[in-house]
């Protein structure tokens, strides 16, 4: 499209009218007008095209506007816009089945719900309701969302304006080898050190008091720390052992993210209930959910379950599910990602890690890739202290916005930059990325004292 600097102007003016945005100093923000999107990549008024490598927040699996989900919305919204929950719709019970088709084990009941953090909260009230416990333990590097259970469970500093003592939460280290909590020394020494670190937890908060371990599969916005080999089914196998309901979150790991329908199946485990969002439709319409074992669904076959929402099973949102799964396994679109993360970011990072001294760890599957910036490769100490803000954070926003005069929209946080391209980018874009990547790189190589 021509650029439109006045359409620009006035859109940018529209929204500092009446728009109230998330996690800003409303008076510091300036957010970018964006006239339009399509695959991978998005587009502003004023003639600048980013490649988009961060999915927007990590949900647009399979990119924008792709044809088929578009076709589906629109023919839903001409035949039905909305149902409550209540009655049973065809496009809610087809999107129920392609989920439950493809989560693990016996995870075959679907509870909507609007996005992720929903998806937690009724995950959470599942699992005290089930075993009767109060507490749940999740990981101090972790996202959940931002509603009330969801952001006391959140490990990183989002939680802490929120932290509200009676929640009943109780965080643990989990495993991370770059930055081991356990001084270990290889990835067998962590597995084993963080399940006795979780044992020894579990054992002080007294295990009759723990309703349930939540975990992402693979912790997405905290850092992309892919578990060591034993590690999830080690905690499955402590959650047996104490009857304590174990949750994996795949809201960010979940539909294709790594190279997998989910990242539970790169471990062989199978949670008792399993949380998404994001990639089950690419967040074309709002839509989450939970899927729930046998078990804990028969806990709720004679007694109600106390929980809903309005919009849950949302007929425009279940019809852009349907369109969506249809579409990834039509184009083999996990496939896609799995192969690009094999043959193209993977062995690229790797190869731009050995070249800039900024760089201290690479490290991913499929098209959920970190890049961990340093300030010296020996110390390993972060490019910009935990939480930094303002000057501080300065070596993070000249990286990024070196990412961004070279067309890529990087996703950043903290000390990381993430490489998570749309699941269905090409091998070219792909590469078009991470040599604009390659070249912001040098931003923070500039920063580095070692
Ligand atoms: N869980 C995980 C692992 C997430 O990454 C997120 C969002 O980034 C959420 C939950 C919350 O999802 P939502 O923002 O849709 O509420």
């Amino acid at each position: 499209a021509a650029a439109d600097p006045a359409a620009g102007a006035a859109v940018k003016a529209a929204d500092r009218a009446h728009v109230f945005h998330s996690w800003s100093a409303q008076g510091l923000i300036d957010p970018p007008a964006i006239a339009g999107a399509e695959g991978s990549y998005f587009w502003d008024y004023d003639g600048n095209r980013y490649l988009d490598f961060s999915s927007q927040l990590v949900n647009t699996n399979i990119g924008h506007q792709h044809p088929k989900v578009v076709a589906a919305i629109q023919e839903q919204a001409a035949k039905l816009c909305t149902l409550a929950p209540g009655f049973a719709v065809d496009v809610r019970s087809e999107a129920a089945r392609l989920i439950a088709e493809r989560t693990p084990g016996d995870l075959d009941k679907i509870f909507f719900t609007n996005g992720g953090a929903e998806a937690v909260e009724n995950a959470v009230r599942m699992a005290r309701l089930h075993t009767g416990r109060p507490k749940v333990l999740s990981a101090y590097r972790s996202y959940h969302g931002a509603t009330a259970a969801a952001i006391n469970l959140t490990g990183d500093p989002r939680r802490w304006p929120s932290d509200t003592a009676s929640a009943g939460v109780v965080h643990f280290w989990g495993p991370f080898r770059y930055r081991s909590p356990f001084h270990a020394e290889n990835e067998a020494q962590e597995c084993e050190r963080a399940l006795a670190h979780l044992e020894q937890t579990i054992a002080f908060e007294g295990p009759q008091t723990i309703a349930a371990i939540i975990l992402e599969t693979v912790p997405g916005t905290a850092g992309i720390m892919v578990p060591p080999a034993g590690y999830l089914a080690g905690v499955r196998e402590i959650c047996d052992r104490h009857g304590i309901v174990f949750i994996l979150d795949e809201v960010m790991a979940g539909f294709g993210r790594t190279g997998r329908w989910f990242a539970a199946e790169h471990f062989g485990v199978t949670p008792d209930l399993l949380t998404f969002a994001k990639g089950v439709n690419s967040g074309y319409v709002p839509l989450g959910g939970v899927a729930i074992s046998a078990e804990i669904a028969a806990t709720f076959d004679q007694r109600p379950y106390p929980g809903g929402l309005t919009y849950s099973g949302h007929p425009l949102a279940c019809a852009s599910a349907v369109a969506t799964i249809n579409a990834m396994a039509e184009e083999r679109i996990v496939e896609n990602a799995d192969r690009i993360g094999e043959t193209v970011i993977g062995p690229a990072l790797r190869e731009i890690a050995g070249r800039h001294p900024s760089v201290g760890e690479v490290r991913g599957m499929g098209v959920f890739w970190a890049v961990e910036l340093v300030k010296d490769q020996e110390t390993r100490e972060p490019l910009v202290p935990y939480n930094a803000s303002g000057a501080a954070n300065a070596p993070m926003g000249e990286f990024a916005a070196a990412c961004k005069r070279a067309g890529l929209w990087p996703f950043v946080n903290m000390n990381r930059t993430h490489v998570v391209p749309p699941c269905t980018v090409t091998e070219a874009e792909a590469k078009e990325g991470l040599a604009a990547l390659d070249d912001a790189l040098t931003a923070a190589d500039a920063h580095t004292t070692g």
